[in-house]
């Protein structure tokens, strides 16, 4: 069976040393907001090539923060609006409204299944304070005239970076584009901890500040508290476990390309689209996601001959029964995308034998 995503084997690479800093944080005695955590903070600032981090107990809490730093700090209140794509995962559309604030869905590019940048402008009204742009998939959603736009009417663009940590765009990473920046290290994401944690990144020192204050109950200063805050931190032992595998990230991220490449170059089916790769190192294929209207049946058939698949979206966000006030909105080309897209397998550690099979399989379908 080649599965979808081997997790034992992606961290048995690293096992000797995953079970030797676990040891040193057990033994340390100091479990929280230590040694650990600042590293792993400085190693991400290091990476980013810039900018300040602060280390959070999940992705979802990492955007909840920087929305509830900008309503602390006055940029933003509840009722007002967050343009976000539709076809996204829901905890980017959970961060909004957790927030009272309204999420403005809009409808992808069906080529790039990211944001389509030019429905935007069409969707500021004089309530919208921020752009949540996701880098989908891993592929970077950047433009100019993104830029140009937020700029000129005053908003601003938070990065969903949770699927494309260590992506390009121009030289500069994604997380680094915008004015803030949400990451996930979910087990399965491309920089995947041992358990739940993320981070916030921004060049925005008084954002930086907020965000680390809200993060700790609202307080900087023990028992004195400045915000109604929550307890989302990074704890000693995830951040030990995340310090060592960010080392490799790099080499994870090659591999993944690698595959990526190969799967595109190999793959000859007239019944499938193949995803859209952007420019080098423009994606770093946290999912290789294809799409075909025999969907269903080709997961089927993939399954039957030892290839499992996943479907990363089944059911649109606004169709779920958690936003049941949303039922009346229709957006074709996400419900397309919900219809056709199907999820290859593709991690560092799967072997030529493995993608190879995929492929054959494919070219058979
Ligand atoms: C994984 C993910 C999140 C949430 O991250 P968690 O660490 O699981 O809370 C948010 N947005 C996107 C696009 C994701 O893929």
């Amino acid at each position: 069976m080649v599965k979808f995503l081997d997790l034992q084997k992606v961290n048995a690479q690293y096992s000797v040393d995953l079970k030797q800093v676990a040891a040193e944080v057990i033994d340390s005695g100091w479990y929280l907001q230590g040694e650990q955590v600042k590293q792993f903070e400085a190693g991400l600032e290091v990476f980013q090539e810039g900018g300040h981090a602060v280390a959070v107990a999940n992705g979802l809490d990492a955007l909840r923060l920087i929305l509830r730093a900008y309503m602390e700090l006055g940029f933003m209140q509840e009722g007002d609006e967050v343009i976000v794509p539709a076809n996204t995962y829901i905890a980017t559309v959970l961060g909004i409204t957790d927030n009272k604030l309204i999420p403005v869905l809009v409808e992808p590019d069906l080529n790039t299944f990211n944001l389509d940048l030019n429905l935007i402008e069409s969707k500021i009204t004089s309530k919208t304070k921020a752009i949540m742009v996701v880098h989908l998939y891993g592929r970077v959603c950047w433009s100019n005239e993104l830029v140009s736009l937020a700029k000129k009417h005053n908003l601003k663009i938070i990065e969903d970076n949770a699927q494309a940590i260590g992506a390009l765009w121009n030289g500069t990473r994604s997380g680094n584009l915008g004015d803030a920046a949400g990451f996930s290290f979910y087990p399965g994401k491309n920089l995947g901890a041992l358990g739940d944690s993320g981070a916030v990144t921004t060049k925005d020192a008084e954002l930086a500040k907020a965000v680390r204050i809200l993060a700790n109950y609202g307080s900087s200063k023990k028992y004195v508290n400045q915000y109604q805050g929550l307890n989302s931190r990074m704890d000693e032992m995830q951040a030990a476990f995340l310090n060592v595998k960010l080392r490799y990230l790099e080499n994870e991220t090659l591999r993944r390309q690698e595959i990526a490449n190969y799967y595109i170059e190999n793959i000859k089916s007239d019944k499938l689209v193949l995803p859209n790769a952007g420019d080098l190192h423009e994606h770093v294929w946290h999912l290789f996601v294809i799409r075909t209207n025999k969907r269903d049946e080709l997961q089927d058939y993939l399954q039957e001959n030892g290839i499992q698949t996943l479907i990363h979206y089944p059911i649109p966000l606004y169709k779920q029964e958690c936003y049941s006030y949303m039922v009346d909105i229709s957006l074709p080309i996400t419900e397309q995308i919900h219809q056709e897209v199907l999820s290859l397998p593709i991690s560092p550690v799967m072997n030529i034998d493995e993608i190879e099979k995929v492929v054959m399989a494919l070219n058979k379908f």
